[in-house]
């Protein structure tokens, strides 16, 4: 319910851009407003010169108590550098391809950006629902077909914000999963720009759940363990225990995993796990491509690699792969 304010003498505490927007609905509600502030945004103080509200530099021994409203709106840094605007860098997870996974406050952040990075495995969909203006950068590919290096997007980043502008960094899944968000995270720290953080839906947990996988049961397992399959077991750069791994009980999901598949079922296989344990590649999750391959940990590369499986695809590794009467859900529509 929208309050009447009709008649009402109400005083704003804040001359910043905020500030004028509170001003203009009680305007438009039809109260008289007198902003209190030392400075004005340019639009207060077109109002005032127009006779349109009461600016009151300083209050002094004046009586807020008198106002029937009283609104206080919080300085914002730019208050403390007439003229300019600070620029943001938000961290928006995507989710894992179908934008009804994408968060409301992550919807927000697109519809009110400048600029948004982007990249292979986000929801582009969701660029549909930018301002017309936006400045959208794909990071995955530059002309020849190379990837854009990290330090190449965190000096992206940075360069966009310190100009002023409302940056969407925009990555599949959740930025802090196998996502590089804390390196970005610490880039903007380092430039001293504001940053915040959406987090997103991982495709380690939405990818089962889309095949009627809980990483969860209880009954069946206690835990998950979230790992990448960049590099394979015995990797001079692998620094996972596949020993402790086949010995942890928890439900294993392998990111990145659909080249070294083989290789990290043979390591957990030979540490002790049950080859007969139930096994599921599920290819990209949450689109129309959306596939499903159920095996068990000795059979899965093969039974992945016999249809065809490609990235982006996540394995998971456990009984609750296998759980009796679950099979996948009747959705067809996300959003
Ligand atoms: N930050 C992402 C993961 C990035 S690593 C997240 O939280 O989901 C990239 C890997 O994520 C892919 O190799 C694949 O293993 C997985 N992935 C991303 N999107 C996927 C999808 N739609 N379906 C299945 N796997 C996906």
């Amino acid at each position: 319910m929208e309050l009447n304010v009709t008649g009402m003498d109400a005083a704003v505490v804040g001359g910043d851009i905020r500030a004028a927007g509170q001003v203009s609905a009680l305007l438009a509600g039809g109260a008289r407003v007198t902003v209190v502030a030392a400075e004005l945004t340019a639009s207060l103080e077109d109002l005032a010169h127009r006779g349109l509200l009461a600016w009151l530099r300083d209050p002094g021994p004046h009586d807020l108590t008198a106002y029937d409203l009283v609104l206080r709106v919080r300085p914002t840094a730019t208050d403390h550098e007439p003229g300019a605007r600070t620029g943001s860098v938000t961290l928006v997870g995507g989710g894992p391809g179908d934008p009804g996974l994408l968060t409301v406050a992550g919807r927000a952040a697109i519809e009110s950006a400048d600029v948004i990075v982007t990249d292979r495995l986000a929801p582009i969909a969701a660029l549909g629902w930018a301002r017309p203006g936006v400045q959208v950068v794909d990071v995955a590919k530059i002309p020849g077909g190379r990837s854009t290096s990290q330090d190449e997007i965190n000096r992206l980043l940075v360069e966009h914000a310190t100009s002023g502008r409302h940056v969407v960094r925009l990555k599949g899944g959740d930025s802090f999963v196998f996502g590089r968000g804390g390196e970005e995270l610490l880039a903007c720290h380092d430039a001293g720009i504001r940053t915040r953080v959406v987090p997103g839906v991982t495709s380690a947990i939405a990818a089962p759940a889309l095949a009627g996988i809980p990483v969860t049961h209880r009954g069946l397992t206690q835990g998950f363990t979230v790992v990448s399959g960049h590099v394979p077991p015995g990797h001079p750069e692998s620094t996972l225990d596949y020993a402790a791994l086949a010995r942890s009980g928890s439900t294993l999901v392998v990111l990145m995993g659909v080249r070294t598949l083989g290789a990290i079922c043979a390591a957990l296989t030979s540490a002790g796990l049950d080859p007969a344990t139930p096994a599921a590649v599920v290819a990209d999750g949450a689109l129309p491509s959306q596939q499903v391959v159920r095996a068990t940990l000795d059979t899965i590369d093969a039974a992945a690699t016999a249809v065809g499986i490609g990235a982006p695809a996540v394995a998971v590794i456990g009984s609750v792969v296998d759980i009796p009467g679950l099979d996948g859900p009747d959705q067809e529509e996300l959003a």
